[in-house]
């Protein structure tokens, strides 16, 4: 399968634009033009050692969850680990791509995988992604229907990208194009209402972060339990909020795979329970003063699971014709001892 081809059926099942403004998603690595891939290997952080055993596994293109290439390279040299990575890449021709914020924000990510086990009703993103309007810019005449008439069919012969609509009186165009349409406007002597620019507007599933509410309350002590059976853990970090103990009645939950303090902020102390990778020591200080219990079960931790089990059955079920791992060395740096 070609690799451009690749990239158009991702982007229709993973939209790359949902991904936040900061993060680096996409294709990272291409080795080169129409580049033909046979073999993928899915893991959730390209290391060392994950980079070394898709050299031997003999892989064309490397699903690495978290970006390998995040801030700008100055180098590709071999005295840094990560730019180690990209000339191994290069040299072994294995093409990179990450799929990050994109695959945390749609409707059955990774946070919605994350909260799935709890029965939740009225789930939503604690931050809503946006969708761009197509268009930069709203104009409204207000001119009496001849004389718009007259300026829509003039638009309409210049065949340049607008769209109009004649009922409402509303031309919608991008900025490069606005100064040709007022320039027209004026010339006709055309009353004009107002110029707006088109809002994002949010996208009711998909978003950073989960919140639910439980459609029947359960103990902390089964939370805990549910959690660590769907993460396949033995153990969890938990901090108890000043008024709970172990059999307190949960009856909401938040969750943010990965390091979930910017998401939690927004909904303290409007949860019970928070479920994330990462905390630091003060956060999690500010989070049980104010009712809110956190279970910290690591960073990747909260995220491998989705791409072990439910990304790795999309890429069997969906690219038959391509040669499907997982990397058998990714795992958490960190382990509780
Ligand atoms: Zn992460």
């Amino acid at each position: 399968m070609l690799l451009e081809d690749f990239l158009v059926k991702i982007g229709e099942k993973i939209p790359l634009q949902l991904a936040c403004e900061w993060d680096n998603v996409g294709l990272l690595v291409e080795p080169m033009e129409k580049f033909q891939i046979k073999r993928i290997m899915l893991t959730n952080d390209l290391t060392e050692k994950v980079m070394d055993e898709s050299i031997v596994k003999n892989v064309d293109l490397i699903i690495a969850y978290h970006p390998p290439i995040f801030r700008p390279f100055k180098s590709i040299c071999q005295s840094n680990w990560k730019e180690r990575i990209i000339a191994k890449c290069l040299v072994n021709k294995i093409a990179v791509y990450s799929p990050h914020t994109a695959l945390d924000a749609i409707h059955g990510g990774i946070n919605d995988w994350l909260l799935g086990p709890f029965k939740c009703s009225n789930i939503r993103p604690v931050e809503m992604s946006t969708q761009k309007p197509k268009f930069q810019y709203q104009i409204h005449l207000n001119d009496g229907e001849k004389q718009e008439s007259f300026i829509f069919d003039q638009l309409k012969a210049m065949n340049i990208p607008a769209q109009i609509n004649k009922s409402h009186g509303l031309i919608y165009c991008n900025g490069d194009i606005l100064p040709i349409i007022l320039d027209k406007i004026n010339k006709q002597g055309t009353i004009l209402s107002s110029i707006t620019s088109c809002q994002k507007w949010p996208i009711l599933r998909e978003g950073m972060g989960r919140i639910g509410k439980l459609s029947e309350p359960i103990t902390i002590n089964q939370i805990v339990s549910t959690l660590k059976t769907n993460l396949g853990l033995d153990r969890i970090r938990l901090a108890l909020a000043d008024n709970h103990a172990d059999d307190t009645m949960i009856h909401s939950i938040g969750v943010c795979a990965g390091s979930g303090s910017s998401i939690l902020r927004q909904i303290r102390p409007s949860i019970d329970f928070f479920i994330t990778g990462e905390m630091s020591h003060h956060e999690v200080l500010d989070a049980i003063h104010s009712g809110t219990s956190i279970a910290l079960c690591e960073h990747s931790n909260t995220e491998r699971g989705y791409i072990r089990n439910v990304l790795y059955d999309y890429f069997v079920e969906n690219f038959s014709s391509l040669s499907i791992s997982m990397s058998e060395v990714d795992r958490d740096p960190l382990q509780i001892v």
